[in-house]
């Protein structure tokens, strides 16, 4: 299963837009407690994609460094303007640029659709109540 789609990702303000090449298996969701900080929610999905398969089409993101649940450093990339998260990725001083992996944040895709998530991790820090949203009632929009 080595197949690659092209994904368009985008900033709440468009500001920052990407392309890049991704394989839909490698799409997980990410339990930890600093993506809950960071994300302002339950969890995140991520899809792993090739900092080489990489293109940053307009804006720069801010970067912010902290180091992880793992101990490694970690580098994050967001919107400077609006605050959308982009990625997380290995610092420079760990990993050449160009070789790292890019834990893009799968909700700025167009294709966000097509992503669904694969495999879970962190789960010590998962809400158990995030297990069970589909048996929850829900409106098509905000009622
Ligand atoms: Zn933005
Ligand atoms: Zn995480």
């Amino acid at each position: 299963m080595s197949e690659r789609i092209t994904i368009h990702g985008s900033c709440h303000c468009g500001d920052i837009t990407f392309e890049a090449q991704a394989n839909p298996s490698r799409v997980v969701i990410c339990h930890c407690t600093d993506c809950q900080k960071m994300s302002g929610g339950p969890y995140r999905s991520i899809v792993q994609v090739k900092e080489d398969d990489f293109t940053l089409l307009s804006g720069q993101p801010k970067l912010y460094f902290k180091v992880g649940d793992s101990g490694n450093r970690r580098e994050l990339g967001f919107c400077a303007h609006c605050g959308s998260h982009l990625y997380a990725t290995s610092v420079v001083e760990d990993v050449p640029k160009r070789q790292r992996m890019l834990g893009i944040r799968t909700g700025l895709l167009d294709e966000l659709a097509q992503l669904a998530p694969r495999s879970q991790v962190w789960c010590q820090s998962k809400v158990s109540w995030a297990e069970n949203i589909a048996e929850l009632p829900g409106v098509a929009q905000q009622s």
